[in-house]
């Protein structure tokens, strides 16, 4: 018989989680307890709605914050298990600091409304730039506007502009970096400086980044906000969305989710904690690839402009360089066409026909996933408008946008040199 006794078990809170463990380690092993329920290794789908007290004492010990533990449900709308799980995966992973907190959404969309609307009121005033994402744009000029909160759109990249545009009633600078689909990265460093010395604070959307190739808050932002339905969840199969910051403003932000309800389904967490398991892995082989294609299609005799930030020419290349490990999955680029072709010889037809030759990447939009998806945007998200008015939008009809996967690197890049070929 040994007379080996083993050391007492830890806790299965305790997240024996090096402080300076890298991305990949917090990827796996951030907000997973050690042992939990049935000693599971993956955290469990906890789908309870409302959570049982023993006995009015615990109520009222809950009900006025003395209870112990702080992980303590009692209403979905409120927390989850699975879905604090994940925040805390989050956070880790935006913030190496340790000093952040995350909030899980039931969309991209739903934590940037929630996220904005927690910071304005009535007469606050809001600047955002003109390449944003299209819908928080419209939230901002179309629904904000109707409750008497103004705003300043300024161009891609203008820092000046942003200082300029600042006034006392000046709430919330709306960032995002890298943009969709020219890729414009902005000094994230800079706009934080602005805005921190006008006590104005600064969101960005980092869905195009994700926290592998950069982080914002550690440069100084007031809040990240991801589409997580993009890398962060990563296989095209769940909407998702998060707000991670300092504790104090998330705290204002996930109040105001219980009351909106935005909440993110617990299968939903799930299925982005374990995303997020690969996401290193994966946002390490799509920058790999989306810089292969984007060499490939630089120069190329079909191609008439490539726009990647990892490409020396690129207007955003040094703040890319400077600020970020990779330069993101998605590439896009303008076919050489004739802007004069009559019928099908049209610039919007002959790419769409590029479009058709593709037999890796299938059409569809949204990005960050395992399979390389393109679109073309005039097609996409602006056929509603004429070519002109696409054209004074910043969208050309011959532009196509690829999101690459995780597929080998010299497959999808033969798939965008087929494509060009088989499509005069
Ligand atoms: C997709 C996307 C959103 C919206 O996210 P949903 O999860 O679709 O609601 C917001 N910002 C960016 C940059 C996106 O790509």
């Amino acid at each position: 018989m040994s007379s080996f006794v083993p050391p007492p078990h830890p806790p299965h809170h305790e997240p024996r989680l090096p402080v300076d463990a890298g991305p990949s380690t917090r990827a796996v092993h951030a907000g997973a307890v050690r042992t939990g329920e049935a000693n599971a290794v993956p955290t469990p789908i906890v789908l309870s709605a409302p959570y049982v007290f023993r006995d009015s004492a615990e109520l009222v010990a809950h009900m006025t914050g003395a209870h112990a533990d702080p992980d303590r449900e009692e209403y979905g709308r409120y927390g989850n298990p699975t879905v604090r799980a994940l925040e805390e995966r989050l956070a880790a992973l935006e913030d190496e600091r340790g000093e952040a907190e995350a909030c899980a959404f039931s969309s991209g969309m739903s934590a940037l409304t929630t996220a904005i609307l927690a910071l304005v009121k009535q007469g606050s005033h809001v600047i955002l730039f003109r390449d944003g994402y299209r819908r928080t744009r419209q939230f901002v000029v179309k629904t904000l506007a109707t409750f008497s909160v103004t705003h300043t759109i300024v161009e891609p990249g203008d820092l000046d502009a942003v200082a300029r545009a600042i006034t006392p009633s000046t709430r919330l600078v709306i960032g995002e970096s890298p943009t969709n689909p020219y890729m414009h990265v902005t000094d994230l460093v800079k706009l934080a400086e602005i805005c921190r010395a006008a006590r104005v604070k600064t969101l960005v959307d980092a869905t195009f980044a994700t926290p592998v190739n950069v982080r914002p808050l550690e440069l100084g932002a007031d809040l990240v906000v991801h589409s997580a339905t993009k890398y962060l969840a990563g296989h095209h199969d769940v909407l998702a969305g998060a707000v991670v910051g300092a504790p104090p403003l998330v705290g204002l932000i996930r109040d105001l989710r219980g009351v909106l309800g935005g909440v993110l389904d617990p299968h939903a967490a799930f299925l982005v904690a374990r995303g997020l398991k690969t996401l290193a892995l994966r946002v390490e082989r799509q920058n790999a690839t989306a810089l292969a294609v984007a060499r490939a299609l630089d120069g190329h005799p079909r191609v008439a402009q490539v726009f990647y930030p990892g490409l020396e020419r690129h207007p955003t290349h040094a703040i890319a360089k400077a600020q970020m490990r990779g330069f993101g999955g998605v590439v896009s680029f303008r076919v050489k066409t004739d802007p004069r072709g009559q019928g099908d010889a049209t610039p919007l037809a002959v790419t769409a026909r590029v479009i058709d030759g593709f037999r890796l990447a299938r059409i569809a939009p949204s990005l960050g996933g395992v399979d390389s998806l393109v679109e073309q945007p005039a097609i996409m998200s602006y056929y509603e408008l004429s070519s002109d008015e696409r054209a004074a939008a910043g969208i050309y009809d011959d532009l196509i946008r690829l999101a690459v996967g995780v597929e080998d690197e010299r497959d999808v890049v033969a798939d965008v040199l087929r494509a060009l070929e088989i499509a005069p």
